[in-house]
């Protein structure tokens, strides 16, 4: 709980009411948009944005003060300083709110309503303005960006997606424009891809198609701005981005004839972010940006779900699963660049074999010369700072003498630098020296002059002291003249005097200084990108060496040659957690032989991270890092989807499930023939026919249709007659051993159908009363010899395994009905003949209802007869 303010608000009644007039007469806003008032000494929020205060910051309501009365009462919530630095922290960063802070022109003494106006405000997307508060002298930038979307029509009637996306750490526009199918799967996979904040969307606009576009924006966890439509209107693109654009050497920029121009809908998406991030009112950001074309097509595409199921990233900063991300396992970069770049290579994995080949290359240089990769990573690298943060403060001319030294220190680290990197005489010399060596030496030259700058103009000795100052100054502030006589009294205005000139001069200086620093934003920029590839293969390399069983080089084939072959692979995650022993387990797809796998087995028994690491180990690759596996061959595969059912769809409705379903068979349409689908527990807890037949039909569409490399782990035991049916399915299963009371999971997966009943082991594991389980038991045991009658007969076509399910499904509540039955009797209350009566009569309703499962169990059971 945070600590509450001592000040309380002190404002005479003038002033109260100016502020209250003010507060009434600001246009309405969303619960996602806080407004805080600047009082000098602390903060103040209102209204119902007080009440939220008073919950999430203080969790007590004992906080909400009262300003004026009756009609015009206004609920107040003081913040102190600090309080209001982790409020704003996490309503950006952590819930993703707007923040906007309004301050008074009159200081204290404001007393009239227009004395008040907005000084500044964030969001997700854009924080430029908080960045000192969120980040401080910390090194940790997120990387922000807004993208705009706008719906238009394409060629022949179709939908066609426009995205405009404004990153303003990098200082680039990108524009995509794209049709899309009435899910938006090219959409959600363009959104995981760069990652934005806040998308800014024209209000006014929620039906039909685009209140299912808003669907996907915000299962990507991503803040949704409604912006006037007329905000996405063109017809100033051209002027704007002419003064936004950077001109290209000897070019006068003339964005009238860029080739992005000719898309019009993502233009107007561009627009309207330009106009929201009000960049243009900001003239450090002219002739600063760049203009790309994002190519859907050069990364595999993931969706949401794929992000989840794979656990690309941790959740949120709440997350104590114990799980640790795939991004928290790789990252162990030593500068911010370098976390940035893991985290945007991890969205966005290679589909150009070159490219994953020229990646592997160069962890595989880092894993061999461990004395290279250790002296990079807990020497060298450490000492970059964060040059992205630097240049951006260079470009907006508000860098000071810390941060032009901070350059310097940077740029002198690059000697020791291309020196450790010259000593590498391994097989991929040439590379190293093509990606690092050669820019760096590029950029040593580049700096050059800077450095002598430096060098020259800033006291060298005093910095050492961390103390920035040009040339040697007396610490005038700790020195105290005392007047005794009129001699002394002369000196010290003297002094003065000198003091002011020389504190003019040095003004002076500095602003030279750092002006001339301005003009070294690109190289600093080079710089940073350099550092942060750098530090990302050397975390890949470190990491894969550091694995409890160092992690191996895939072989890379190109998209479709067919091939996907992990030999003992294990979860890079989950093995190396503390209490776990992993048991690795092989996945072999071959295009027309076995292209989809069915997992069976008990709860807990390793189904979902058999077919989750297969998932991961195909984007491990896909972004260059070595894999989990005593080998594997990995074909590029074109995107990763995932469908996992919610563990309450039992709470869900049959139609929602249904709805569910219909969607996830949309969704998998837009999956090709080199795509990997990863499917857990489609259905669970839904004990209709629906669910089943709906799984069997999806399953025949990706497996003879799709053909889509696909793992699907189920409780529907029926699926597996699949493999009767289609050549190419294949049924696997997890396995476990029971002993008299004892089930020990082995984790082993193994080919064929899982043919015995686990649940009320799992039951007895998590301390089932007794009673319950010794009924189970028994059902249980009828069960498997009704399975085993099923079996025994031919193979059976899915319309008879459907019926068979059906039934059983049927016979197994009106069994579970008779044992509760049963078991409600109050027998110690009872005369033996009442409880026999009472069964006989209890008997007879299950007769009655002639299931052949039940009929099949009752000629068997011990409990009835
Ligand atoms: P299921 O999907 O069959 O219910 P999970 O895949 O969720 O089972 O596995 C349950 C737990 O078992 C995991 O959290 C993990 O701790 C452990 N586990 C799974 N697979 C393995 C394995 N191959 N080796 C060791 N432990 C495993």
């Amino acid at each position: 709980m945070a600590v509450q303010p001592k000040q309380s608000m002190s404002m005479d009644s003038a002033a109260e009411s100016g502020f209250i007039n003010f507060y009434y007469s600001m246009p309405e806003k969303p619960d996602t948009t806080i407004r805080m008032f600047d009082r000098t000494e602390y903060y103040t929020v209102h209204g119902k944005d007080a009440l939220f205060a008073a919950k999430e910051v203080f969790k007590t309501n004992g906080v909400i003060k009262n300003l004026g009365a009756g009609s015009r009462k206004l609920e107040s919530v003081i913040l102190s300083k600090m309080n209001f630095e982790s409020f704003v922290k996490d309503l950006l960063l952590v819930r993703q709110y707007r923040v906007e802070v309004y301050k008074n022109k009159a200081g204290g003494k404001a007393t009239k309503e227009q004395d008040w106006q907005l000084a500044y405000k964030a969001s997700p997307g854009n924080l430029t303005q908080f960045e000192d508060i969120l980040f401080g002298t910390g090194e940790q930038s997120a990387g922000a960006g807004v993208v705009g979307v706008k719906l238009g029509t394409g060629e022949g009637g179709q939908r066609q997606v426009g995205v405009g996306y404004v990153d303003c750490t990098l200082r680039r526009f990108g524009v995509c424009e794209f049709p899309d199918n009435d899910q938006f799967s090219n959409l959600e996979a363009l959104l995981v891809q760069i990652g934005p904040k806040e998308c800014v969307l024209a209000s006014g606009e929620v039906a039909g198609d685009v209140a299912k576009l808003r669907q996907v924006v915000q299962r990507g966890g991503i803040l949704i701005t409604d912006r006037k439509k007329t905000d996405f209107s063109t017809k100033d693109i051209v002027q704007d981005l002419n003064r936004l654009l950077k001109a290209k050497k000897g070019e006068q920029v003339s964005s009238a004839a860029l080739p992005e121009m000719e898309k019009q809908v993502a233009m107007s998406s561009i627009s309207a972010v330009i106009r929201y991030l009000e960049l243009l009112a900001d003239e450090s950001n002219f002739g600063c940006y760049e203009l790309t074309t994002f190519d859907l097509g050069q990364y595999m595409r993931l969706d949401n779900a794929a992000v989840q199921a794979l656990n690309l990233f941790q959740a949120s900063a709440e997350d104590t699963t114990g799980t640790q991300s795939l991004s928290g396992l790789l990252n162990k970069c030593k500068t911010p660049q370098g976390q940035r770049l893991v985290n945007q290579w991890i969205k966005q994995p290679l589909m150009d074999r070159n490219r994953i080949e020229e990646r592997l290359n160069l962890v595989e240089s880092l894993m061999e010369d461990s004395e290279l990769r250790q002296s990079l990573q807990e020497d060298i690298l450490r000492r970059f700072p964060d040059l992205n943060r630097l240049a951006k403060k260079f470009q907006k001319h508000s860098a000071n003498l810390q941060d032009c030294y901070r350059v310097y220190q940077a740029v002198g680290q690059l000697s020791n630098l291309v020196f450790a990197l010259e000593k590498y005489t391994g097989k991929h010399q040439m590379l190293l020296h093509a990606a690092f060596v050669s820019s760096l030496n590029d950029l040593i030259n580049d700096f050059n002059k800077y450095q002598e700058m430096i060098e020259t103009t800033l006291d060298m000795n005093q910095l050492k002291l961390a103390k920035y100052i040009i040339i040697c100054l007396m610490l005038a502030n700790h020195l105290c003249f005392v007047c005794f006589g009129s001699k002394l009294s002369s000196y010290n205005e003297e002094y003065m005097k000198s003091k002011e000139e020389y504190e003019e001069a040095q003004n002076a200086i500095v602003k030279e200084i750092i002006n001339i620093s301005s003009g070294y934003v690109d190289p600093i920029q080079t710089l940073n990108d350099v550092i942060a590839q750098l530090d990302a293969v050397v975390s890949f390399a470190h990491v894969s060496n550091g694995a409890p069983v160092p992690y191996v080089r895939p072989i890379i084939s190109e998209k479709g040659q067919g091939r996907l072959v992990l030999k003992a692979a294990r979860h890079p995650c989950i093995e190396v957690q503390d209490d776990v022993a992993f048991i690795p387990n092989d996945v072999t797809f071959e295009k027309g032989k076995q292209t989809f796998h069915i997992i069976t087995g008990p709860n807990m028994g390793g189904k979902s991270t058999y077919i989750r690491q297969a998932g991961v180990i195909v984007l491990m690759a896909q972004i260059g890092c070595f894999v989990p596996c005593d080998a594997a061959e990995i074909n590029i595969v074109d995107c990763i989807l995932a469908r996992v059912g919610a563990g309450d769809s039992q709470l869900k409705g049959v139609s929602t499930f249904m709805a569910e379903m219909l969607e996830t068979a949309a969704i998998l349409r837009s999956a090709t023939e080199d795509s990997l689908i990863i499917i857990d527990e489609l259905g669970r807890g839904t004990s209709t026919y629906d669910g089943f037949g709906l799984a069997w039909a999806i399953s025949d569409y990706i497996a003879t249709k799709i053909r889509s490399f696909c793992l699907f782990a189920t409780h529907f035991h029926e699926l597996t007659a699949l493999a009767d049916q289609v050549p190419t399915v294949n049924n696997l299963h997890v396995t476990a051993l029971t002993t008299d009371d004892t089930l020990t999971f082995l984790y082993r997966v193994k080919k064929g159908v899982c043919d015995q009943s686990f649940g009320i082991h799992v039951a007895e594991l998590a301390s089932f009363p007794k009673h319950v389980i010794e009924n189970a038991k028994l059902k249980a045991l009828e069960l498997e010899e009704f399975q085993y009658i099923q079996k025994s007969e031919e193979s059976e076509s899915a319309p008879i395994a459907k019926k068979r399910y059906m039934e059983r499904e049927e016979g197994e509540k009106i069994i579970e009905d008779f044992l509760s039955k049963v078991k409600a009797l109050p027998i110690s209350e009872m005369s033996e003949e009442a409880v026999k009566k009472e069964l006989k009569k209890i008997k007879a309703g299950v007769l009655a209802k002639n299931n052949n499962f039940v009929n099949e169990v009752l000629s068997r059971s011990k409990v009835v007869a």
